[in-house]
This record gives C-alpha cells, sequence and structure tokens, in this order.
C-alpha cells in the first residue's frame, strides 16, 4: 500500500516538472521574440562625413536588413568627420556627454575603426551596458575596455592588399615601384603597416607608401615612370583651401599627372579612370551587420556571439579604364565583373552574331520589298482613281449630251402622235404605226438608261440630292402599281396589291419611291412567264414600313443573291441572258432605299419566284424641302419609260 502511494507521488511530481518546463520553454520563446512594433533607438557613428559613399553603402545594407523584421526603428547619426580634421578626443568627449549623456539607445553601430577607438575611450562613462555592434574594422590589435568587450560584437574586414597586389604582378611582372596613396586616417595607416609587412615578399619592386592630407604634397610624392609603376588609390585629400576633393576629380587629376594605371581595393573608388581591383561590396557588410543587429534587438545575448569576419570579395574593373590601358580582358580573374561595358553584342559568339546580321538584313530587305510594292500598289490605286473620275466625267458628259437629242426626238414623236390623233396625218400602212411604236419604245429604253447613268454618276460624285417632302407613302405605292396594272394584265399576268394600313405619312422623295417600285415590278414582269402572279403587299410595322414585291417568276440562284445588287451584274450573262436589261437597276434601287435610311433585301427560290422587300423608316421632314417639278408628273409616261426595256411577245 506504501508502495503504491509513493509511486503514485512520483508520476505527479514527474507530470507538474513536465508542465513546467514546457510552459516556461514556450514562455521564453514567446519573451524572446522582439516585438516588432515596439520602438527602437539606434544611434550609428560614422567616423568620416555625412556623404561618405562607403558608410552610406554599410547604413543603407543595415537599413534594408532590419526593415525586413522591424517596423519602428528610429536612427540616429554621428559624424566625426575623421578625413577632414584630425580627433580632438577631448572635444568628441565633451561634445558626446552634452549630446547623450541622458539618452537611452537600444543599440549603438559604429562604422569604420576610428569610431571604435573614440567608442572605446567614452563607452563607460556615456554609454556604458549599451549593446554594440561595430562594423567595417580593419585595426586587428585594439584592445576594448572590459565593458565595451562584454557588451559588443562586430564585423571585421578581411585586407584585400595582398590580392590587389599579386594581381597587378600577374598582369604585369616588370613593375619597379607601386605608390600607394593613402591619407592620415585611421584606417589609412592600418594599411601603411600592413603594406610595409607585404614588402619583404616582393623584392624587385619599391612599395612607396604615400600618407598625406593634400593633393598637391601627394602628387609630387609619386615615384617611377608610366611604364614601370603603377598607384594604388585610397586616400582622399584636400585642395589648398583645405576643401576635401571627391573621388572621382582626385582620380582623374592623379592620372593626368601621373599618366599610370590607377587600382583600389575599396568599392568607393570604382570609377571610369580607376582600372578597379578585389573589391568588398558595402552593402553586403552593412547586410550582414544588420543581422548582428537584430539578433541583439531580438534580446540574444551580446557575450554569447562571435565577431564575423568578412571573406567574400570579388574582381570589378572598369571597361573605360581597361580599354584605355589597353589591359586585356582575357588576363581578368575569372567570375570578374566589368561595369560600363559597352555593349552585349560582344559577349556574342560569332556564329550567332552571323545568324543575326543575317536575319536582320534579309528583315530589312523584305521590309524593303514590302514598303516597294505598297508605294507601286499605292501609284496604281492612284492611277485607277484618276481613271475612275474621268470615266465618271466622260458618263457625265455623254449621259448629258445623249440626252438632249433622245428628248428632242421624244418629244417630236410624241407631237406625231397628237397630229395622227387629230387625223392631220395618216399612214397608209399599218405597217408604219408598228415601227413608230418601236421606234417610241426605243426611244425611252435609251432615256431610260441614260438617266439611270445619269444617276449613278451623280450618287458616285456625291451630288445625287433627294428632294423630301411628307407624304403618304401607302397611297404612292398604291397608285404607281396601279397604274401599272393595265401593263401587267396585258402581259398576262395577274397583280395583286394588299395593303394593312392606308396611310402613312413620312418624309420622302416621291419620284425615288416610285422609281425604285416601277423597278422591282420591270423585273418581276421580266422574269415572270404569262399566267404568273405578282403580289405588292404593304406591313405596317409602327416605326417602319415594309413593302414587298413578289413574283411567281424563274427566282434567282442562292450564289447570285447578293450580287444582283452591285453595278452592272445580271444573273445571266450577255449571251446566255434572255432579257434585255443594263445591270443598273437594282444597285441603283438599293442606293436610292439606303439614301432614304431603309434596307432592300431579297429572297427567292429557283423555279419559285423572288420576293424583294423594302423597308422604310417613318420620320417626319424637319422642314420642307423646295420639290424640284421638273421630273415627269405624268405616271404613265414614267411607266413608259421604266418599262420600255420589257417586249411584247
Ligand atoms: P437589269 O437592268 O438587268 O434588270 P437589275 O439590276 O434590275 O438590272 O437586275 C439585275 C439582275 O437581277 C437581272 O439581270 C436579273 O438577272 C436579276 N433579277 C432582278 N430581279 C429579278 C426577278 N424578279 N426575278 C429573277 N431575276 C431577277
Amino acid at each position: 500500500m506504501k508502495g503504491k502511494c509513493s509511486a503514485k507521488y512520483i508520476l505527479m511530481i514527474i507530470l507538474i516538472s513536465l508542465f513546467t518546463t514546457i510552459s516556461y520553454s514556450v514562455y521564453a520563446n514567446v519573451n524572446k521574440n522582439v516585438d516588432k512594433d515596439t520602438q527602437k533607438k539606434i544611434l550609428i557613428i560614422n567616423s568620416y562625413h555625412f556623404d561618405e559613399t562607403w558608410e552610406a553603402q554599410i547604413f543603407s545594407g543595415i537599413k534594408e536588413g532590419l526593415s525586413k523584421e522591424l517596423k519602428n526603428v528610429e536612427y540616429n547619426f554621428e559624424y566625426l568627420d575623421s578625413k577632414r580634421n584630425a580627433l580632438d578626443l577631448n572635444e568628441v568627449k565633451k561634445n558626446f556627454t552634452s549630446k547623450f549623456k541622458n539618452q537611452n539607445y537600444d543599440l549603438i553601430v559604429v562604422c569604420n575603426d576610428e569610431a571604435l577607438m573614440v567608442l572605446n575611450q567614452i563607452y563607460d562613462e556615456i554609454f556604458l551596458d549599451t549593446p554594440v555592434v561595430y562594423t567595417s574594422i580593419n585595426k586587428q590589435d585594439l584592445k576594448l575596455g572590459e565593458n565595451l568587450e562584454e557588451h559588443s560584437v562586430g564585423v571585421r574586414e578581411q585586407f584585400l592588399i595582398s590580392n590587389a597586389i599579386s594581381f597587378v604582378f600577374k598582369t604585369h611582372n616588370d613593375i619597379k615601384t607601386m605608390n600607394f596613396m593613402l591619407d592620415n586616417t585611421v584606417t589609412s595607416k592600418i594599411f601603411a603597416e600592413e603594406i610595409k609587412k607585404l614588402q619583404s615578399k616582393y623584392d624587385n619592386c619599391k612599395f612607396n607608401i604615400i600618407q598625406c592630407d593634400y593633393i598637391n604634397e601627394a602628387l609630387e610624392k609619386t615615384e617611377g615612370n608610366e611604364k614601370n609603376s603603377v598607384n594604388f588609390m585610397y586616400g582622399v585629400y584636400k585642395d589648398e583651401n583645405g576643401q576635401i576633393i571627391d573621388r572621382d576629380t582626385i582620380s582623374t587629376i592623379v592620372y593626368y599627372h601621373t599618366k599610370r594605371e590607377l587600382y583600389t581595393w575599396s568599392e568607393s573608388w570604382l570609377n571610369s579612370v580607376v582600372v578597379g581591383g578585389p573589391i568588398i561590396e558595402g552593402c553586403k557588410i552593412g547586410e550582414i551587420t544588420g543581422d548582428l543587429c537584430y539578433r541583439i534587438l531580438n534580446n540574444e545575448d551580446v557575450n554569447t556571439m562571435y565577431d564575423i569576419s568578412n571573406s567574400s570579395f570579388k574582381y570589378v574593373f572598369y571597361y573605360e579604364a581597361l580599354n584605355n590601358f589597353s589591359i586585356n580582358m582575357k588576363n581578368l580573374p575569372s567570375n570578374s565583373v566589368v561595369l560600363n561595358h559597352p555593349s552585349v553584342l560582344k559577349k556574342i559568339p560569332m556564329e550567332l552574331k552571323a545568324t543575326i546580321i543575317l536575319i536582320i538584313a534579309i528583315l530589312t530587305l523584305l521590309i524593303i520589298i514590302l514598303l516597294l510594292r505598297i508605294e507601286y500598289k499605292n501609284k496604281l490605286y492612284k492611277q485607277a482613281l484618276e481613271y475612275e473620275n474621268l470615266r465618271t466625267e466622260f458618263f457625265a458628259n455623254i449621259s448629258h449630251e445623249l440626252r438632249t437629242p433622245l428628248n428632242i426626238i421624244l418629244s417630236t414623236l410624241q407631237l406625231n402622235d397628237m397630229h395622227l390623233k387629230n387625223g392631220e396625218i395618216v399612214y397608209k400602212n399599218d405597217a408604219i404605226y408598228k415601227r413608230m411604236d418601236a421606234l417610241k419604245q426605243n426611244s425611252r429604253r435609251l432615256l431610260k438608261l441614260i438617266n439611270n447613268l445619269i444617276d449613278i454618276t451623280k450618287i458616285d460624285a456625291g451630288y445625287f440630292a433627294l428632294q423630301y417632302e411628307n407624304i403618304n407613302v401607302v397611297e404612292v405605292v398604291e397608285d404607281i402599281t396601279m397604274s401599272a396594272a393595265n401593263y401587267i394584265e396585258r402581259k398576262n399576268i395577274n397583280l395583286t396589291f394588299d395593303t394593312e394600313v392606308e396611310e402613312k405619312i413620312g418624309c420622302f422623295d416621291q419620284d425615288k419611291i416610285e422609281r425604285v417600285m416601277l423597278n422591282l415590278l420591270s423585273n418581276a414582269i421580266k422574269f415572270t412567264p404569262q399566267g404568273g402572279d405578282i403580289f405588292v403587299n404593304i406591313y405596317d410595322e409602327d416605326k417602319w414600313i415594309k413593302i414587298t414585291v413578289k413574283d411567281t417568276g424563274i427566282g434567282i440562284p442562292k450564289d447570285k443573291q447578293q450580287i444582283i445588287f452591285e453595278r452592272f451584274r445580271q444573273v445571266e450573262n450577255l449571251l446566255t441572258r434572255n432579257q434585255e436589261g443594263s445591270g443598273i437597276g437594282l444597285s441603283l434601287t438599293k442606293s436610292l432605299i439606303e439614301m432614304h435610311d431603309g434596307e432592300l433585301e431579297v429572297k427567292s427560290e429557283i423555279g419559285q419566284g423572288s420576293e424583294f422587300i423594302i423597308r422604310l423608316p417613318i420620320k417626319e421632314c424637319n422642314r420642307k424641302c423646295i420639290v424640284d417639278k421638273n421630273t415627269i408628273n405624268n405616271p404613265q409616261e414614267k411607266i413608259n419609260l421604266e418599262f420600255s426595256d420589257i417586249y411584247d411577245d
């Protein structure tokens, strides 16, 4: 019994301790994650001035890295300006104490050696216990104070000077002097020490270390000649007025003064005058620094973190400078980056280049041929248009010329008829009557043809004006149909007229509506055999009126039903057809209907007959048009004229 109890207790204790451990670790984890929305204050102490490119690049890397994770970071900057002025530690101390003594920062970032050296002096007094991340540090032997050592971590730079020197020796084995153009900054001094150490490896070449603040002094100190020496650029110099000169200008001055190849191991010195060299990218250093900053802000213990030594670099060169010094790109280390390369074409293999040139040449040739063809076609089109205009003009002139004598012939014949009726003329022979009738009919036929030609020409030229007035279209259609009734019945064809409506007033050209009807009726008569039927129907469609002319004639084949509306087109050609006509009628009819904003269509079956369907909109005329009363008013005369190409069998 006692044994069972103690087992229970042991199980309970295990469960409680398990629960406590899990809860604690969850709590610790939750707490460990930085609150992404609380504001973080970071002080960035830069060794140089505001627009110093290297430090600006490092900061952009830090900011980019942090902004992915933290929303609310306030950055404060402090510039030591050590390239322009020698550092006065007491002054800096005074300044920092007054500015930052009572400020609380979540993190301090120091950029370059000078800034770290200054912070080392003032940390305990002003920033004690604030975590620090240092970056771009070259001075390896700097002894940090105990507290700073405990609260700081950072990124140390790898020296690339030896890589830069060995690259130059690989491409120029006859170099006798290397001028290292440095200044008086801490970093320059560290580099000078490094260069001195490297000298022992290269007995045959003098490493001339130039360390000064002014450009003129630096130029004077260069040694060697154009052929056997090169310059390494790092120092930033002042002009005689003490103003800092920008790096591009310094490079240009040094180049024009010495005429020597310029190299570097610093990204800030890449420009079109400097050939290039092994480079660490500032923003890469910034990214690594940013990562350290984030870890600290995320409550990671600085004490457990280690310095990072950046060893990644690449060779970067400037195309213009390589070209300027005739340096063959084949001699550059593999994976080198060449900036400002003028054209990707150079990288394309010869065969591909030849193919591209060939394709471009063929395309150009095709385009030229195409353009020539278009020009030729345009020329032909212009000629055709000119010819068409000439033809239209000729038609217009000749039609008018023909109509005058024809009208004289027709009126003479009409006069002759009157004399016959009065008995003033008597033909002794019946055959003369028949010939006189044939003469009249053929003259009318000719007049119809000429009238149609004149109208078509006018429509083409755009000055065929309709003479609108408000008319009862039902009455007009009925009257003209009934006027043709006698004629149709004489041909032994039955005519049936029917209408759904007695009155439909709309804006129409009466003469043209009559011509449309007579044209459709004349076709129906021509193509309907004796004993057949013609139906004229009118349907009321409210805002529209529908008029149909239907026959039981020979019909129109399906494939010809559209072309009959084209000018001069007939179902049968001249040699095979057995009815007279010019092929203008339907084209003119369709134009006249469309000028009234209406529609004309045909439905037809071979051997069953055809139905022409007109649809006209019913609108009111806005203003009364002056109706040209010169048109023929006698409906019988209209019928004689429009039916003139129908012959008695
Ligand atoms: P045409 O002066 O030759 O009659 P149209 O333009 O009026 O000219 O007619 C064109 C052609 O359409 C006619 O030659 C004829 O072949 C065909 N056509 C027109 N109406 C009919 C119809 N009602 N029945 C059969 N064919 C027709």
